[in-house]
């Protein structure tokens, strides 16, 4: 390369580097970058705040399926339409009372329901809690160290949630279905990061969390290892650069069975082209 060129690209390239160092933003979003370089155990630093926004972890499973959910979630204020999960909070009441206070206590709520006979949707859910009782009888034990609903917020990962369920300091997520799916990497990132969130909320390590399929007495028992703690952490760091640049650097190609399984398909316009640019 001729000498002068090379010496205007390189002052080209100083310019560039000015201009993002000027943006404190997108410095926040570096500082992430660097510090999952030489990660530590923990994976950041609790008294820092990472971040300038605030995810669920539900909000990382769906960027993790397509990026661009972040985008119409947090850009555009676009909302997601979930279906209804028929009975899935009473199921999961009772499932807490079996794990926290035994099986006669449960068999007492699914005797107060009354009248089901009439009531098709009744009669379905107490069927269901039937089949939840009896798939647990034999297994569980009052167990006073079993929370529900433990509200956590991060400053330092800028997360906020409300887990479900923590089994003796393990984060659970619940599949109220009759059927079983291996663990996703979605399962994993979210029960990732419950656990960086126990683990910060009551200084505490945890090792392992589960993805329970509570009605066929299924529980994936999955390890919360390093490469998942940093994983969780470079996606959380991806999402806030997707926020706050208001768009994904990268194509993302569109595969149409998924678009037509995804949450957020009413409100994308995306999916409908070949491809997938995103600079709004
Ligand atoms: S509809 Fe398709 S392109 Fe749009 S957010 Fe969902 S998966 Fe992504």
């Amino acid at each position: 390369m001729p000498k002068r060129l090379l010496n205007i690209n390189v002052i080209i390239f100083i310019f560039r580097i000015g201009n993002l160092l000027m943006d404190k933003k997108l410095i926040s979003w570096m500082g992430v970058a660097i510090t999952n370089h030489d990660f530590t155990p923990r994976g950041y630093q609790l008294e820092k705040r990472y971040f300038s926004t605030f995810i669920k972890a539900d909000d990382i499973a769906f960027y993790v399926f397509c990026p661009y959910t972040t985008l119409l979630k947090f850009v555009e204020s676009k909302k997601a339409k979930f279906p209804k999960k028929l009975h899935w909070e009473g199921l999961h009441k009772i499932h807490f009372i079996l794990h926290k206070f035994g099986v006669a206590p449960a068999e007492e709520v699914i005797a107060e329901i009354k009248d089901y006979e009439r009531k098709p949707k009744l009669k379905e859910f107490r069927e269901l809690a039937i089949k939840l009782v009896a798939a647990h009888k034999d297994s569980v034990k009052p167990n006073e160290n079993v929370l529900e609903y433990v509200e956590v917020r991060s400053e330092a990962l800028g997360v906020h949630e409300k887990i479900p369920l923590v089994i003796d300091n393990h984060p659970v997520i619940e599949y109220f279905v009759e059927m079983v799916l291996p663990p996703s990497y979605e399962d994993q990132l979210r029960l990732t990061l419950y656990a960086l969130l126990l683990e910060e909320k009551f200084n505490i390590d945890i090792d392992y969390g589960f993805a329970e399929y509570p009605l066929m007495k299924v529980s994936h028992k999955i390890q919360i290892d390093s490469d998942l703690r940093k994983d969780a952490i470079t996606k959380r760091a991806e999402m806030e650069k997707i926020i706050i640049e208001k768009k994904v650097d990268r194509e993302v190609p569109v595969d149409i069975k998924k678009c037509n399984t995804c949450y957020y398909q009413d409100e994308c316009p995306y999916w409908r082209r070949g491809k997938i640019q995103f600079f709004v």
